[in-house]
This record gives C-alpha cells, sequence and structure tokens, in this order.
C-alpha cells in the first residue's frame, strides 16, 4: 500500500502547467522509481483522468491544494473535493486531503485510493507541532503530513526529532532553506514520503530539493534502505553555495558508508551545536562567517586551530563537547608538494584574512621565510605578531624575488574573475604561485603566472586537501582522491 507501507518512498511532485510539462515530470518521476504526486492545482487543466489510465505509470497521490494551504486553487471546497473522489476512483493509488477540508470529505466516494490528512503552515514557527500531529492523527487517515516553515536550522533539528517518535505513518517537512535537512535526513528518520521537486519543473513547495540531488547527490535509496548511523554537515551562513556536500557524500557513496553529508544555515553557531545535542551528527565542516566561534565553542582545541585563531572542522567528543581543528593549514601545505618542498623558501601570502592566517601558519612551520602584504597594513602587522613572518606596505608587479606566492584575498574570485591581486605581475620559471580562490578554478593570476613560466596551484587543490584531512579525523578512511579530483 502506497502511504502505509514499510518502504520509505520518494514523491515527485508533478507541477505542469502544461500537458507537456506534466508528461515529461510524469517520466521523470517514473525513471527514479517515484511516487507521482499531481498537483492539479497547477495544472492549465486540472484532469488526470487519462494519466491515471495509462497502463504503464507509476503509483499516483493526487492533490488538489487550496490557497489558504498554499495552493493555486480557488474553488470551492466541494468542487475540489468531487475532482479529488474522481482522481480516486479513476484509479489513484492515494488522495491528499487538507485536515481543514476533512469533514466535508467525509461522505464522498474515493474508490480504492488510500487518503493523505495533511496541513501546510507558512506562518514562521513550528511552536504547536505536536498538538497539529495530534489533531491530524485524529482524522483517522492512512497517513499524515505536516508542513512547517522553520524560522532557523534549530526548528528544523526539532521538526526531525519529532519525526523520529511519531508512530506510524507520517510525513513532517520543514519548508524553505532551513527546512532541507528535514527533506535530506527525513527517511533516516522514519517519514513516509520524501518529497522532491522535477529536474525539469518549478518546485512546488519552498526548499524542495531536484529529484536527481536527492538522489544521486544525498543517496535517497541507500538512506531510505539502511537510513544513517551517523550525519555530518557543512554549517556556514550563506550555505547553498558550498560545494563540500557533494564532496563528502561522494566519499560516503565510494566508501560504502552509512553517512550522509548536509548543508546547514544558520546565524549562530552556538545555537546549532545545542540543537544538535539529541542527533547523531558526530562532525562538521565550518566556514564562513563561524571559524572564530568553531574555536570558542569548542571544549578542545589542536594546536593549528588556537594559532590560527579559527576552526573549520568540529567533531564530536564520545566525551561531550567538540573537538576544534583546523584542517586549512595542513591543506595548504600539501597542496604546495609538503614541508620539505617549503623549507627555507622564500613566501609571500597575499591577505590577512582567516585564510591567509592558516597560510602563514602553513608555511612557518613548514620552515618558510614568510613576508605578508594586505590592503590593510595594520591587520597584516597583526597577522605576523601572531603567526611570525615579516610585513610589507605593498609589492610588485615584480614578484620574482619569491619561491612561493600565495593569494590568500578574495580577488579574483567570481563574479570579479578580471581582477587579480597582482595586475602586471613579472613571474618567473620555478616559482609557484598558489591561488586560494577556487572559483573559477582557473584565476587571471594562475594564468598569468603560468603564462611566464610560473607553476600554477588551483585552490581546488586546498579544497580537496582540507576535506581529505576531514573525512580521515571522522572516519578514519582515505578520500577517494580520484573521483574527487574528476568532478572538482
Ligand atoms: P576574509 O577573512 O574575508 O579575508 C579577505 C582578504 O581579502 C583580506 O585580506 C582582505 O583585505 C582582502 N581583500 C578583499 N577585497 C580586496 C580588495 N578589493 N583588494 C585587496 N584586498 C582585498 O576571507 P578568507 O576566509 O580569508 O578568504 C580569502 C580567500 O580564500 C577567498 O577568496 C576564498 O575564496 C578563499 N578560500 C579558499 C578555500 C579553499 O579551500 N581553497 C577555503 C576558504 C576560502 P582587508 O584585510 O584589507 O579587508
Amino acid at each position: 500500500m502506497l502511504l502505509t507501507g514499510p518502504e520509505k518512498r520518494l514523491v515527485v511532485s508533478v507541477t505542469g502547467p502544461q500537458v507537456d510539462d506534466v508528461h515529461v515530470q510524469v517520466l521523470g518521476a517514473a525513471a527514479a522509481g517515484a511516487i507521482a504526486e499531481l498537483r492539479l492545482d497547477l495544472w492549465e487543466d486540472p484532469n488526470p483522468s487519462a494519466l491515471l489510465a495509462l497502463e504503464s505509470r507509476p503509483p499516483m497521490l493526487v492533490t488538489d491544494r487550496p490557497v489558504r494551504e498554499g495552493g493555486r486553487d480557488s474553488a470551492e471546497d466541494a468542487v475540489r473535493l468531487a475532482r479529488l473522489a474522481a482522481a480516486g476512483r479513476g484509479g489513484a493509488e492515494a488522495v491528499d486531503i487538507e485536515i481543514s477540508a476533512w469533514q466535508a470529505a467525509r461522505d464522498l466516494d474515493f474508490g480504492k485510493a488510500q487518503r493523505l490528512v495533511s496541513h501546510h503552515i507558512f506562518e514562521p514557527g513550528v511552536a504547536d507541532v505536536d498538538s497539529e500531529i495530534a489533531r491530524l492523527r485524529s482524522a483517522g487517515a492512512d497517513a499524515i503530513k505536516l508542513a512547517v516553515m522553520p524560522r532557523d536550522i534549530a526548528e528544523s533539528l526539532r521538526l526531525l526529532e519529532s519525526q523520529r517518535l511519531i508512530d506510524g505513518p507520517a510525513t513532517l517537512i520543514g519548508m524553505g532553506e532551513y527546512g532541507t535537512i528535514t527533506r535530506v535526513l527525513g527517511a533516516a528518520y522514519g517519514a513516509g514520503l520524501i518529497y522532491a521537486a522535477a529536474d525539469s519543473g518549478d518546485a512546488a513547495a519552498p526548499g524542495q530539493v531536484p529529484v536527481s540531488a536527492m538522489r544521486d547527490l544525498y543517496r535517497f535509496e541507500r538512506v531510505a534502505r539502511e537510513g544513517v548511523e551517523a550525519w555530518f554537515g557543512v554549517v556556514g551562513d550563506p550555505i547553498s553555495h558550498s560545494r563540500s556536500p557533494e564532496l563528502h557524500n561522494l566519499a560516503f557513496e565510494h566508501l560504502k558508508l552509512p553517512y550522509c553529508y548536509v548543508p546547514l544555515r544558520t546565524r549562530d553557531l552556538g545555537i546549532l551545536l545545542e540543537a544538535l545535542e539529541p542527533h547523531p551528527c558526530r562532525g562538521l565542516s565550518v566556514t564562513l562567517p563561524h571559524k572564530e566561534a568553531a574555536l570558542r565553542l569548542a571544549a578542545e582545541a589542536d594546536e593549528d586551530a588556537r594559532r590560527i585563531g579559527a576552526a573549520n572542522t568540529l567533531t564530536r567528543r564520545a566525551s561531550g563537547g567538540w573537538l576544534a581543528q583546523n584542517t586549512d593549514a595542513p591543506a595548504i601545505v600539501a597542496a604546495l608538494g609538503g614541508a620539505s618542498a617549503l623549507s627555507g623558501r622564500r613566501a609571500l601570502v597575499l591577505g590577512a584574512g582567516g585564510v591567509a592566517r592558516a597560510a602563514v601558519r602553513a608555511l612557518t612551520v613548514s620552515g618558510a621565510e614568510v613576508t605578508v602584504c594586505n590592503r590593510t597594513f595594520e591587520r597584516a602587522a597583526s597577522l605576523t605578531r601572531d603567526l611570525g613572518g615579516q610585513v610589507v606596505r605593498s609589492v610588485g608587479p615584480d614578484v620574482t624575488e619569491w619561491d612561493v606566492i600565495v593569494n590568500a584575498t578574495s580577488l579574483g574570485m567570481s563574479p570579479s574573475v578580471e581582477t587579480t591581486p597582482l595586475p602586471d605581475g613579472r613571474f618567473r620559471a620555478g616559482q609557484v604561485v598558489f591561488d586560494t580562490v577556487y572559483a573559477p578554478a582557473e584565476t587571471r593570476l594562475l594564468m598569468e603566472a603560468a603564462s611566464q613560466g610560473a607553476t600554477a596551484v588551483r585552490g581546488t587543490e586546498m579544497f580537496l586537501q582540507q576535506a581529505r584531512r576531514q573525512l580521515e579525523i571522522w572516519t578514519g578512511r582515505e578520500a577517494p582522491m580520484g573521483a574527487w579530483r574528476s568532478r572538482f
């Protein structure tokens, strides 16, 4: 039975609006092995009878959402419910009826269709979840679905906790960006239906993840079948641009590990760490603006993190609290060929932010002689007071005196790809020029340095190396560098 079986099912929302779109999206659902949710309120012609009569089709859940529940159908309930009942009698495996229309639907004949009772609350906050769940369950439907709008990641984590505690077929959804984890991890916490957007259509609800990403990036089938023993995430604000989920989930797939890795957007790292208490989250990659807070909030820190004053890796300790580490510094050493390649070399670091601090730490512990130059001189001076090296007010355009040059400014980063920290720079053969900017992979600085014979090292190498260390810390396993490099 579609709604009451033990299997967790992916549901692809078929949003149309035109007949051709509907067909493409239904085929997409079938190819993904998913249920097709026919969102009649979003179709130009809300009549699914021809689709329902097809001999070969995916299982269908028919929905006709009214405006008061975030849909587009402004018809009276009687009209909408008659449409749903006809779909049920026409062979739909299930229909979705809003709790506010449940009484009115009581005497209608839905054929053999199972009934899902649902409620969508767009007002921000998840305060009354327990009473809403109780209200939905009292309807006596085959399954319940509640969609709410979390105001932050902590509310989404609480929603997952409620999901884990519900008996019987139920799906709790957090809409919007903060709710993404309730979709990605929902099946692991017991949700029966996981809604995804069709790859060729609009999301039917804010925050829906495209079906291809649910399957390929977040490994829905494995998560639904085996659950997750532990999960990990990348925390920042903003976070939707991060490619870390791609990297770590690919590694988990290669290594056949029962784990998942998710994006976690939060304004406040402390609130997130507190909300993670009851969850099996074992590690976090930390990015802007939380790297300093990660160090401050951790129970323990490694020497790199303490010296740099920031951590990019948090690991849950068996004894409670978090261990803060900085894998950026060792990643920079690895990207530059190891400490032996740096010892005794003259190195120039451009910038004085978090990555520059990691670079100076990496170079000084490797025995390089470091010079720092930054737009804001005092910041560079403060950096060298903390970590060693000398400071200069300006450099260039001839930078041939340095063996190693590291760009740790944001100059050259997409979309400002025409910028460079060394306009008209003069480079030489035998020199290593490393750009920490990794979007684009090939920056103007690297192209100009390589064209003059220098060895160009891309920021993606540092990105892969820091993730490689995180994976080792969390799982004790070697990263699939070959597979990673073929993607990045
Ligand atoms: P940050 O703390 O904000 O520091 C930014 C640095 O860029 C500062 O030194 C700043 O100078 C300088 N800067 C910004 N705009 C400038 C301009 N118009 N002219 C001259 N200098 C300018 O950032 P961060 O976290 O250190 O990140 C720095 C770079 O590292 C970014 O480009 C990022 O893409 C890259 N990154 C790479 C990786 C990787 O794995 N490859 C990971 C993280 C970050 P002031 O001090 O004068 O403001």
